[in-house]
């Protein structure tokens, strides 16, 4: 069986929420934080969202093999998720979500090839702009830039164990769920 589920899928398409309602279903879930060097956005908390680290820092985590996988996302800042968590969890039997993106994603099934791997998709592209521009936080910039990165990754679906379209939470939370417990 499985323990270790993998959540993509392309920017603003709900994944942080999918996540979120699974944990407040199973709270015996581990979901893994990951290092990034981005900024904290207004509300985020070191720890709990990311662990925000400079690059000099993120160096570090990278060259001694802290970390599982890692990536630059949107060209810009690396993301990577902290290996010691994450192996500890599953050798005591706990369930672990990994949120990355789709190269991180391919690093994983690579390494973990046991890892299921579940693709959120938007219903349709339009909704995905529509997220995207409402959630307010990025410039049109960023917009554009993570818009064509949800082009590459949408390209990728084929790759994945799994695919499951957020059109409501709940549903999309559930079959989710269903998939870890399945695999
Ligand atoms: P955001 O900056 O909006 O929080 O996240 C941007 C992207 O980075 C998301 O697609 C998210 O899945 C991805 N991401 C977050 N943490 C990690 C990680 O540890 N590794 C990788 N490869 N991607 C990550």
């Amino acid at each position: 069986m499985s323990r270790l589920t993998v959540i993509a899928g392309p920017t603003a398409v709900g994944k942080g929420t999918v996540v979120r309602w699974i944990l407040e279903k199973h709270p015996e879930i581990q979901v893994s934080v990951s290092a990034t060097t981005r900024e904290p956005r207004p509300g985020e908390e070191d720890g709990k969202s990311y662990f925000f680290v400079s690059d000099t820092e993120f160096d570090q985590l990278q060259e001694s093999g802290a970390l599982l996988e890692y990536a630059v996302v949107h060209g810009s800042h690396r993301y990577g998720t902290p290996r010691q968590p994450v192996e500890k969890a599953l050798s005591e039997g706990k369930q672990v979500i990994l949120e990355i993106d789709l190269q991180g994603a391919r690093q994983i099934k690579r390494s973990m090839p046991e890892a299921n791997l579940i693709f959120i998709a938007p219903p349709n592209w339009d909704e995905l702009e529509r997220r995207l521009a409402h959630r307010g936080t990025e410039t049109a910039q960023d917009i554009a830039v993570r818009l064509a990165t949800a082009r590459e990754e949408i390209a990728a679906v084929g790759e994945f164990d799994h695919v499951v379209i957020n059109a409501e939470v709940a549903e999309c939370g559930q079959q989710v769920l269903d998939l870890m417990q399945a695999s």
